[in-house]
C-alpha cells in the first residue's frame, strides 16, 4: 500500500536520524512529502539515511546535519543553520546500563544529558524558532520509553531521563498551545535497533512472553505514529503520550 502524502511542504527536523527509530522516521517522513534535516552527532550514519531519503515530490530537499543534543551552541547552531521546521522529533538517545547500587555518577548525568536536556534544548530551540518567526503552525514529537513508565532493572538513568521526557511534553504543549504547536509523546517498547542489538537472546526470550503481540518492534512501526502525530491527522491531539509497544507490560 502506498504511504500517504499528509507532509508535501513540511520541513523536518530529526534528532538522532542516522539510526534506528529516527532513521525509519526520516524516511517514512520522506516518503510522505517532507523535506528532512538529518540531524545526528554521527554524521556518517546520517549520511546513509540520507542517501535513502526519496525526492518525489517538487521542491523537495533533504540535508544532513551533524549535532549533538546535550550541548546548546550545538542544538542553536543546527537550528539557526535551517528554516523554522514545522516538525521537530527528538529521537537521539542513548543507555549506558547498570545497576542502581553501581551507577556511576558520571553514567547517571551522561543519560540524563542526552535523553532529557538534549529533548529540552532541541524542543525550546525550536519553538523558539516558531515563535520568532510567526509560524502557528507546528508539531514537536519528543522519544521517551515504557520503561520511563514501568521502570527496567539496569536502567536507573534511563528509566529517569524518559519519565522526565514524558513531563517536558505534557508542559510544553500546555505553554506552547498558544502558538499553534503540539508536543506529543510517542513510548516504545522493544523495539529491533541498534541499540538493542547487543541484548542477550536469553533477556529477549524473557521479555517477548510480557508482549501481547508477541514479537519486538520494528523502527518503522514507531514511525507510522510520528509520521499521525506530525501530520493534520492529529490535529485536535496535543500533550498525550502513546505507547507503541505491542502491549508490553499491559495487565
Ligand atoms: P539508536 O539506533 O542507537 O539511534 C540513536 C541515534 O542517536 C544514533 O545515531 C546516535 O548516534 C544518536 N545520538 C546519540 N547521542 C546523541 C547526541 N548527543 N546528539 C545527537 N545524536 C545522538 O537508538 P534507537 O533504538 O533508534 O532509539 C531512538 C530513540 O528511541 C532513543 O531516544 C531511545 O531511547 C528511544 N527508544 C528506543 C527503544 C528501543 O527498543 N530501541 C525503546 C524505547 C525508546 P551514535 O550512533 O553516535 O550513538
Amino acid at each position: 500500500m502506498a504511504a500517504p502524502c499528509r507532509l508535501i511542504s513540511r520541513l523536518a527536523v530529526v534528532s538522532g536520524g542516522g539510526s534506528g527509530i529516527g532513521r525509519a522516521v526520516c524516511q517514512r517522513f520522506a516518503s510522505e512529502g517532507a523535506s528532512v534535516v538529518v540531524a545526528d552527532r554521527n554524521e556518517e550514519s546520517a549520511y546513509e539515511t540520507l542517501e535513502l531519503l526519496p525526492r518525489d515530490y517538487r521542491g523537495q530537499e533533504h540535508v544532513t546535519l551533524g549535532v549533538d543534543v546535550s550541548l546548546r551552541e550545538s542544538v542553536g547552531q543546527l537550528v539557526n543553520t535551517i528554516q523554522p521546521p514545522s516538525i521537530c522529533v527528538n529521537a537521539a538517545g542513548i543507555t549506558q546500563d547498570e545497576f542502581l547500587l553501581k551507577m556511576t555518577e558520571n553514567d547517571f548525568d551522561k543519560v540524563i544529558q542526552v535523553n532529557l536536556k538534549g529533548t529540552f534544548l532541541l524542543t525550546q530551540a525550536v519553538s523558539m524558532a516558531l515563535v520568532a518567526a510567526g509560524i502557528s503552525k507546528g508539531s514537536i514529537i519528543t522519544v521517551g520509553s515504557i520503561v520511563g513508565k514501568a521502570g527496567n532493572i539496569g536502567q536507573i538513568n534511563y528509566s529517569a531521563s524518559k519519565a522526565g521526557v514524558e513531563g517536558l511534553t505534557r508542559t510544553a504543549a500546555k505553554e506552547l498551545s498558544r502558538y499553534g504547536i503540539r508536543c506529543n509523546c510517542v513510548l516504545p517498547g522493544f523495539i529491533a535497533s541498534p541499540m538493542t542489538e547487543n541484548v542477550p537472546e536469553k533477556v529477549i526470550n524473557k521479555i517477548t512472553p510480557f508482549i501481547l503481540l508477541g514479537r519486538m518492534g520494528k523502527p518503522a512501526e514507531v514511525a507510522d505514529v510520528c509520521a499521525f502525530l506530525a501530520s493534520d491527522d492529529s490535529q485536535y491531539i496535543t500533550g498525550v503520550s502513546i505507547e507503541v509497544a505491542g502491549g508490553l507490560f499491559i495487565g
